[in-house]
């Protein structure tokens, strides 16, 4: 009896219980998980002739054996396979390590195919395995994915199996129109040429085709779940007072760019809507995401509702409360800082008047969302930097209030491969245009043997009264990592730049009162020179400071040296990053020329992907990113794009919930018809 293609590989024969925990490490389960088990790459077993292999390269050999194999044992489970094989009459020299058995194999005149490495100056094959003669000349291997406890053979021993008895329950849930549309391969077809097939074009199609129903259906999803949320009524309305916001934007020194006006619409109309959204503003450093924020917190306060104000770390706390209290009226809009550092009688008095209703907005770090923290009339929760917040913590926070509308801050650029994958639930605001008047920051890559006159440099900027930052990557000597240390870099800075000079120290180990207490003493000029970690990676806003000097700059991302970068500029002088590096390898010079030329956060966002890969770049797997199997967000990005266009379009159409044609794709992406009747 056939069961079904979502049943336990156990139906297969062979497959046990230990198979069953074999395979499941591989997150395969069920007989529709093993059928799309694709091999991650193909071995080419096509015979290759002496003159085109080049050293090192695994290749298959054909050859006549011109001896019986030679077996010598040395110790008791170590061997070695000896013979010459005459290859179009070049005698090659062919050893077989630990695979005594192939011995019977190999006898003088026998016609063989070997798959080994080559090396070209000993003319000798490293065997790897002995093909079987009459194998098809275009033929290759599918490499799979897999764990010790599961051989290659295996595995592809059972796909053949489940394959032959369940082919025709592979179902293809795109309807006609949309594989004609495409040019899609159907399904099984894929599914089949992926596993089975020799050529290399009808792969491809079948790979193109498998990528694109992958990104098709998660974009479905997303599309599906963020219309949903915009359609429910379940978030809070604030209605604010469109006066007193055009009242504040006359108080401020400057006018708003047109991106910062865009972006205060979309949010307001955010805050509008009945349902609960969730908005990711996007912005370069120094673009003005502070003045959006405010816009919002103001609206909210119109409207008698409060806001939370989310910060990574105490400093960004802090400097958050400090510019937004710069913008308002302390009378008219009361704001408070809550920190791990709060005092505990100050403290009390905060969570009192925030559950009054007296504060309308707090600012802080996590202590934000714990247990003890109770609002009045949560409506509104800003997190800056929110890639560093864990989905389980945005939760929490959110969860404080009647679904309050949230928004995201971040100066990160994220590509947008990644924010329309990652973030494909929200709606993405950007600023894409900095402030009238914002210099480039001249950006130099510069080797450490010169670091005498970059110090020389930095001693000028002291003397035209002008501040410096000199980040180094960890705070504590280590031996293993030849990287530079905090403290041994504040001394070396102390007593080079001479005895008038301050030099202030500034690192992630130091208590928050000390670190803080640092930081004001060089945001008042009290200092010239700070000698840091990346504690002041974001949002650190000294206008003074004109020179940032970066240690070891090729251990950092790009986006994150791009980050640090964008604390000096902030003023009206001629601004300079240095980054001192020695790089290894051409792919570090090339991400130190990168920097050096590119000043647009978003175009180094997306070269730091194409260099790094979106895992190393979002460095966790909290990241959101889902995991595809064939699919590549990055190489495969032109097909997103495609795929995503066509998923909000199906989405946006009437027959998508109620045509049958669309039934086993709506099955597949979960997606339920609310109007569907089960029961007349
Ligand atoms: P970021 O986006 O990096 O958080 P900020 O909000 O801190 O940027 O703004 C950087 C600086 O630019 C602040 O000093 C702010 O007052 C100023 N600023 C913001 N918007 C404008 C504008 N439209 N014109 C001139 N200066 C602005
Ligand atoms: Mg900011």
């Amino acid at each position: 009896m056939r069961a079904n293609i979502y049943d336990s590989v156990t139906v297969l024969s062979g497959v046990g219980e230990k198979r069953v925990e074999a395979l499941k490490e591989l997150g395969i389960q069920t007989i529709y998980d093993l059928l799309t088990h694709f091999p991650f790459r193909y071995e080419d077993l096509s015979v290759k002739s002496i003159e085109e292999i080049e050293d090192n390269e695994k290749v298959v050999l054909e050859g006549t054996a011109l001896s019986d194999g030679v077996l010598t044992y040395f110790g008791r489970k170590k061997s070695r396979l000896t013979f010459r094989l005459n290859c179009d009459h070049v005698i090659v020299s062919v050893t077989f390590f630990n695979q005594p058995f192939l011995q019977k194999q190999i006898s003088a005149g026998s016609n063989l195919k070997v798959f080994g490495k080559w090396d070209g100056n000993r003319k000798a094959l490293s065997g790897m395995k002995i093909l079987s003669s009459d194998l098809d000349n275009s033929s290759r291997e599918a490499i799979y994915h897999t764990t010790k406890k599961i051989r290659q053979s295996t595995l592809i021993k059972m796909i053949k199996q489940a394959w032959e008895i369940y082919q025709d329950d592979l179902i293809d849930p795109m309807p006609e129109n949309l594989l004609e549309r495409n040019g899609l391969m159907p399904f099984k077809e894929a599914v089949q040429a992926m596993h089975f097939s020799n050529d290399d074009r009808i792969l491809e199609e079948a790979r193109e085709s498998l990528i694109f129903r992958e990104f098709f259906y998660y974009q479905l999803k997303l599309g599906w779940r963020k219309s949903q949320q915009k359609n429910s009524q379940s978030g809070s309305s604030i209605n604010y007072n469109v006066e007193s916001l055009k009242g504040f934007f006359e108080t401020l020194p400057f006018t708003l760019t047109d991106a910062q006006k865009r972006v205060v619409n979309e949010v307001c109309r955010d805050l509008k809507l009945p349902s609960q959204t969730f908005r990711l503003i996007q912005g370069d450093v120094g673009s003005g995401k502070t003045v959006v924020a405010a816009a919002a917190i103001l609206a909210a306060k119109t409207d008698g509702k409060q806001t939370a104000f989310m910060a990574p770390t105490e400093i960004l706390a802090q400097q958050h409360k400090q510019s937004l209290s710069q913008m308002f009226d302390e009378s008219f809009l009361n704001i408070e800082l809550l920190t791990g550092s709060t005092k505990p009688k100050e403290k009390k008095r905060i969570l009192q008047e925030l559950k009054d209703g007296k504060i309308d907005c707090i600012v802080g770090t996590h202590a934000l969302i714990q247990d003890d923290v109770i609002y009045h009339s949560l409506a509104l929760v800003i997190t800056d930097e929110q890639h560093r917040f864990g989905v389980n913590q945005r939760k929490k926070l959110r969860e404080k209030g009647h679904n309050p509308d949230v928004l995201f801050m971040t100066a990160t650029p994220i590509p947008r491969t990644l924010s329309i994958t990652a973030y494909g639930e929200m709606d993405v605001s950007i600023i894409d245009e900095m402030p009238e008047g914002r210099k480039k920051v001249a950006t130099y890559w510069v080797r450490p043997k010169y670091l005498e006159r970059i110090i020389e440099f930095a001693k000028k900027e002291v003397l035209k009264e002008r501040q410096v930052y000199i980040i180094s990557p960890l705070i504590e000597e280590s031996e293993t990592l030849d990287l530079e240390n905090v403290t041994a870099l504040h001394r070396l800075y102390q007593e080079s730049m001479g005895a008038d000079v301050k030099v202030g120290l500034l690192h992630g180990k130091m208590s928050p009162v000390d670190k803080d207490e640092v930081m004001s003493a060089f945001q008042a000029n009290q200092l010239n020179v700070l000698v840091s970690t990346t504690v002041i990676e974001v949002g650190v806003n000294v206008p003074n400071a004109t020179l940032m000097i970066i240690h070891d700059a090729d251990r950092f991302g790009l986006a994150q040296l791009h980050q640090l970068r964008g604390r000096v500029g902030r003023g009206l002088d001629e601004s300079y990053c240095i980054l001192i590096a020695n790089p290894k390898g051409e792919k570090g010079a090339e991400r130190m020329k990168v920097i050096a030329e590119t000043s647009d956060g978003f175009a180094l966002s997306e070269k730091d992907l194409e260099m790094r890969g979106p895992g190393d770049m979002f460095g966790s797997k909290q990241s959101g990113l889902p995991e595809f199997k064939v699919a590549d967000i990055v190489n495969d990005r032109h097909i997103l794009e495609e795929a995503r266009q066509q998923a909000i379009e199906l989405l946006n159409t009437a027959e998508f919930l109620t045509n049958e044609s669309y039934d086993l794709l709506r099955k597949e992406t979960g997606i339920i018809n609310v109007n569907e009747t089960f029961l007349d």
